[in-house]
């Protein structure tokens, strides 16, 4: 049995992680603030005695003996990284220094949640792990990029010059059951709005994409990365190749809800990359024939499942 702690272990895609550890039969300590996270995604879990549940932040310094860290804590959904973007930088920054250091001091494996943000609006399509991104420094989204790519430097610095033994995936937009209700971003919108019968806001002209992948696929790259030989850390893309505009996703949701809402259409914010698309070729290679099993609608449609539940319990 190995003890795993879990930062961001109440969000969205932490809550399915720690579900699936503790399946795997290991004692999980789940670390949040709740900032984004809510007690409601893990407290089926509560039962179990090899699951504890810590509130604390990430920018503070944690200690447990563990042998494994996934480092989730941050807020991923623009709307909430971009509330208080100083914080979200220390989460990214401080959290990674903390969390390396726990790692450091107790020998454990250390693996980091980066996000396909780091290749921000980008001139290479489909993304490969070799490309260094096309990044604003200073602009709405940099807080979370930029964050989140000094995170990186930090893991293969702690790596590099103390040995820690770490893993970096890059996650592509990942949605499913267990994002909040207010989330924000373009999934949960566009099936709350449609479950509401309001109209379903697409920023922009629609023709933007995004590569869509469902929880179950993201966290079995995760548990796989973590069992790569040490000598392997990544950074690996972990999504689904599977390349849609938000009109289509629209229509998708539409289709599938059977809902009367109509699409209007937003400005486009700032920064707002054009096109997004994994190339996976490394974790297939790498984490034993990984490839994503869930296509959009059958992961849509579980979703739509959750939400509308969600919605009668809050009624
Ligand atoms: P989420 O917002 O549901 O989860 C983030 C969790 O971190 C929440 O439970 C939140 O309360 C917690 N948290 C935030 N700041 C914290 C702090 N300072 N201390 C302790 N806990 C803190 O989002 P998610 O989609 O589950 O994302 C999880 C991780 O995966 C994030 O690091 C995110 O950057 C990364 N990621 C997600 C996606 C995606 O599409 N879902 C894509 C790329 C990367
Ligand atoms: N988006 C949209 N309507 C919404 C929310 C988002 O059209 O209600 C768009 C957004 O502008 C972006 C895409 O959907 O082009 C994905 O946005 P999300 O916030 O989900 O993820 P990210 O931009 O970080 O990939």
């Amino acid at each position: 049995m190995k003890r795993i702690l879990v930062t961001g272990g109440a969000g969205f895609i932490g809550s399915h992680l720690c579900e699936r550890l503790l399946k795997d039969g290991n004692d999980v300590i789940c670390l949040d603030n709740y900032f984004t996270g809510s007690k409601r995604n893990v407290v089926h879990l509560m039962d179990n005695h090899y699951f504890e549940v810590v509130r604390h932040d990430v920018t503070h310094p944690y200690f447990a003996e563990v042998d494994e860290i996934y480092n989730l804590a941050c807020p991923a959904s623009p709307v909430h990284y971009q509330y208080n973007p100083i914080k979200t930088v220390k989460t990214s920054v401080m959290g990674a220094i903390n969390m390396l250091g726990l790692a450091k001091r107790v020998h454990a494996k250390v693996l980091q949640a980066s996000t396909s943000e780091v290749y921000g609006d980008p001139f290479i399509h489909p993304q490969v792990e070799s490309y260094w991104g096309n990044v604003n420094p200073v602009g709405i989204r940099s807080c979370y990029d930029e964050g989140k790519r000094c995170a990186e430097t930090l893991f293969m610095d702690y790596h590099h010059q103390n040995n820690v033994r770490i893993k970096i995936i890059r996650i592509f937009n990942t949605y499913g059951p267990n994002m909040n209700l207010h989330d924000g971003r373009v999934v949960s919108n566009f099936i709350v709005q449609a479950l509401k019968g309001e109209d379903i806001t697409i920023f922009g002209d629609g023709m933007q994409t995004r590569s869509f992948q469902y929880v179950d696929d993201l966290v079995e790259g995760m548990v796989r990365m973590m069992n790569t030989p040490d000598d392997f850390c990544g950074p690996v893309n972990i999504g689904n190749p599977n390349e849609f505009t938000m009109l289509e996703l629209a229509q998708t949701i539409i289709d599938l809800t059977g809902t009367s809402s109509k699409i209007i259409f937003h400005p486009l914010p700032q920064d707002d990359p054009k096109q997004r698309q994994p190339d996976i070729s490394l974790a297939n290679e790498q984490l034993n024939g990984w490839v994503p099993k869930v296509q959009l609608k059958e992961g849509v449609n579980k979703t739509i499942a959750y939400f509308d539940q969600l919605l009668k319990t809050l009624n």
